[in-house]
């Protein structure tokens, strides 16, 4: 049977239960549901939907040093979802590569706010230029990512319920099952930036 995403009273995303934990979690009345799965427990006394979605009534404060996002390659190509913020196209990871926006010897920073998914072209075509010196676009400015969309792949579960989606921020457009697992990169791999 299915998992459980359980947000925290603000509605962010926390972790995932088992179904099992999850009715156990509704009937010591610590969550409502949010949203229903299409499953059904029967028992002699009633029928009801297993939850998808919970939402626990008492805010939990989260550790905020647990919670930060590893700044690291495989990272970045995740909160970029794997597409060249120049050219906008999605490759695999092997044909990507870490990008510099403001380049280093032009005092731009290793930070989430300075590096980018690149393609190899694009990134060869900016060289050690700005995107304005090299007239080129940025698809968007660059943040520090506060929740990854694929975490749900690191607790175990392959692929995110199409009804988890929207409490986990993922770009709807795309399914997760083509992101690449956190975890295995090591943290700070940045070693083959190209600028
Ligand atoms: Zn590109």
């Amino acid at each position: 049977m299915s998992h459980a995403l359980v947000l925290n009273a603000s509605f962010e995303p926390l972790h995932i239960v088992t179904w099992q934990r999850a009715m156990q979690l509704l009937f010591q009345g610590k969550v409502e549901v949010v949203e229903e799965s299409d499953q059904e427990i029967r028992t002699v006394r009633f029928t009801m939907k297993v939850p998808a979605v919970l939402r626990l009534l008492t805010y939990v404060p989260l550790n905020r040093k647990k919670e930060i996002v590893r700044f690291s390659r495989t990272n970045i190509f995740v909160r970029d979802n794997q597409k060249c913020q120049y050219c906008s196209h999605k490759f695999p990871k092997t044909q990507l590569t870490l990008d510099h926006v403001i380049p280093v010897v032009q005092g731009g920073a290793k930070s989430w706010e300075n590096i980018v998914t690149a393609c190899k072209p694009c990134n060869q075509r900016k060289g050690g230029r700005t995107p304005a010196q090299a007239n080129m676009t940025l698809r968007g400015k660059p943040k520090r990512p506060a929740w990854l969309p694929s975490s749900s792949l690191s607790l175990g579960v392959s692929v995110a319920p199409d009804r988890w989606k929207l409490y986990l921020k993922l770009d709807r457009g795309n399914s997760s099952k083509n992101e690449p697992e956190l975890g295995a990169d090591s943290a700070f791999d940045l070693a083959d930036d190209s600028d």
